[in-house]
């Protein structure tokens, strides 16, 4: 069996994190290097899905959840203006292949990509 990945740890609750929002299928947290004012992190509880396009096309529905509740959390931590980043593969970046959506809020520049 795979190690779990560091979002399922923090999911556990054995990796602490300053979480902000949870149900039964989604969590939030503040990311750990913060690249903007506002910088959240918004994962499934499963680790079944790496990447946004597999989470797409295997349970949209969670995506959209995923979307609704970083409108959310930007309104009631910012002003309700944000950029959503997701990050697939690694040479865009991704580190972590447990599909996570970046909440990015205030003082953004055209630069400060996720
Ligand atoms: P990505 O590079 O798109 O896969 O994003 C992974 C993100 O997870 C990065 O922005 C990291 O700063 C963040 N991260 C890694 N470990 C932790 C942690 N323990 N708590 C919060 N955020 C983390």
């Amino acid at each position: 069996m795979s190690e779990p990945t560091i979002f399922s740890r923090i999911i556990s609750g054995e990796i602490p994190a300053t979480v902000v929002w949870q149900n039964e299928r989604l969590i939030a947290f503040h990311d750990i290097a913060p690249r903007a004012a506002l910088h959240l992190l918004v994962v499934p509880k499963t680790e079944e899905y790496e990447n946004v396009t597999d989470l797409a096309a295997g349970n949209p529905a969670l995506l959209a959840e995923m979307v609704a509740t970083a409108a959310t959390l930007a309104a009631e931590h910012a002003n309700g203006d944000y950029r959503l980043v997701f990050n697939s593969g690694a040479s865009a970046g991704q580190t972590v292949f447990h599909v996570h959506a970046h909440v990015l809020a205030g003082g953004l520049s055209e630069e400060s990509l996720a």
